[in-house]
């Protein structure tokens, strides 16, 4: 399944996932040009260079160990709470290995390698982004490479054109100065559209916080905010059939600690687990101030399970922080869990189940997670 909308609808994992994995390839795909695609065309002949195919071999290994391992680092630290996505992108990046070698032992030379490479991910990340722009850098790119073609057919650039094997080329000091030009010339301008990629992410995200309302005293959304934006992500999961979750996380005990250590450490505790559950969480979620001591989470994509993971984390986070200048004040939280939309469609139904949920984690003895009772079939 395709994250569904704009880029504007995917949380940050998403985002930076995707902007890794453009990355990462175009890192690859440089990697190979200069080791591999040297030394495979040889490889439907007999080679007669061992050394140069063995280090060009040697190479195209070490940067297929780069992507599997810069992937697996990704996964581990953005994706820790659910496999869905990385799992789209896992058969992604394998079907883009298996295309780019097809291609590579179909056509050979650099450039049209390279290019046509590029432009299946850029027609990709197109459709995964449904950004009517791309389509100029997709535009751009073909016009760059037609015009590459044609100068080095003419003889104006210093390497093959377009669909021309090189395997007669058997001098690998020129054959990599040439490409080290044709790499020059296509990917600085990709690094430059990728660069206004993510500084248009970022300008989103920054419009979004410049939107919001935050709560003064915590730094985390306002309810009124927070409200807002659980209603529009609640109607566009109903449209798109993704999934939601809603937690609720009430401070265990709180008037306590207010009574035993003052209203001013109260507040300091309040600010503490705003933070605390912010790192717990992903930079798409939403954490807002609901009431007194009270907060809610909106979990954009994520279902039940994924829920129930990241509210043991804000528990977690909660029970491990330590408050300034009090370092032996324990704070816990009793956390509810309602997910869209095995316990409701509507927001005022996820925020009653959470809210009931919470309450159930208060009565089983508090510092806990509950998740909500499914709704009895109608
Ligand atoms: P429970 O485990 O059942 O939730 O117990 P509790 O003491 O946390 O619950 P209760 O809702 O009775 O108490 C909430 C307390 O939160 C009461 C109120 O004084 C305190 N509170 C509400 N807003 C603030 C605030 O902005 N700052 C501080 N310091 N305290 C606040
Ligand atoms: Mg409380
Ligand atoms: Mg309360």
């Amino acid at each position: 399944m395709l994250p569904t909308g704009s880029p504007f609808g995917w949380n940050a994992c998403d985002r930076s996932l995707y902007v890794q994995f453009l990355t990462a390839l175009l890192m690859l795909i440089v990697a190979f040009s200069f080791a591999a695609l040297d030394g495979w065309p040889f490889l439907l002949q007999r080679p007669e260079d061992e050394l140069a195919l063995r280090t060009t071999t040697i190479l195209a290994i070490a940067a297929l160990l780069f992507w599997a391992g810069f992937y697996a680092w990704t996964r581990r630290f953005y994706v820790r709470h659910g496999d869905k996505y990385s799992r789209l992108l896992l058969v992604t990046i394998a079907a883009h290995i298996l295309t780019g070698t097809a291609v590579c032992y179909a056509l050979g030379p650099y450039t049209a390698v390279s290019g046509l490479v590029t432009v299946a991910a850029l027609l990709l990340g197109m459709v995964l982004l449904e950004r009517r722009w791309l389509w100029l850098a997709v535009g751009g790119w073909l016009l760059s490479m037609s015009l590459m073609h044609f100068a080095s057919r003419a003889g104006v650039l210093p390497f093959l054109s377009l669909f021309e094997a090189s395997f007669e080329q058997f001098d690998i000091a020129q054959v990599a100065a040439e490409r080290a030009v044709a790499a020059a010339i296509i990917y600085i301008p990709l690094a430059i559209i990728m660069d206004h990629l993510i500084s248009v992410w970022r300008q989103d995200e920054r419009s979004l916080s410049e939107a919001a309302q935050l709560d003064s005293l915590t730094g985390a959304y306002t309810r009124g905010f927070a409200m807002s934006v659980m209603e529009r992500a609640v109607l566009k999961a109903g449209r798109d059939g993704v999934a939601l979750a809603i937690l609720m996380l009430d401070l265990d005990h709180f008037k306590r600690i207010n009574d035993a250590h003052g209203h001013a450490r109260g507040d300091l505790v309040l600010q503490q687990t705003t933070r605390a559950m912010q790192s717990a969480l992903r930079a798409g979620d939403i954490v807002g101030r609901f009431g007194g001591e009270e907060f809610v989470v909106l979990l954009p994509g994520a279902d039940l399970e994924q829920a129930m993971g990241a509210a043991e984390r804000c528990r977690a986070a909660v029970q491990e922080m330590k408050i300034p200048n009090a370092p032996y004040l324990a704070v816990t939280a009793s956390v509810g869990v309602a997910a869209f939309p095995e316990h409701g469609e509507a927001l005022d139904a996820l925020l009653k189940a959470s809210d009931t949920a919470m309450y159930k984690a208060k009565a089983n003895g508090r510092n806990r997670i509950e998740s909500a009772q499914k709704r009895a079939e109608s």
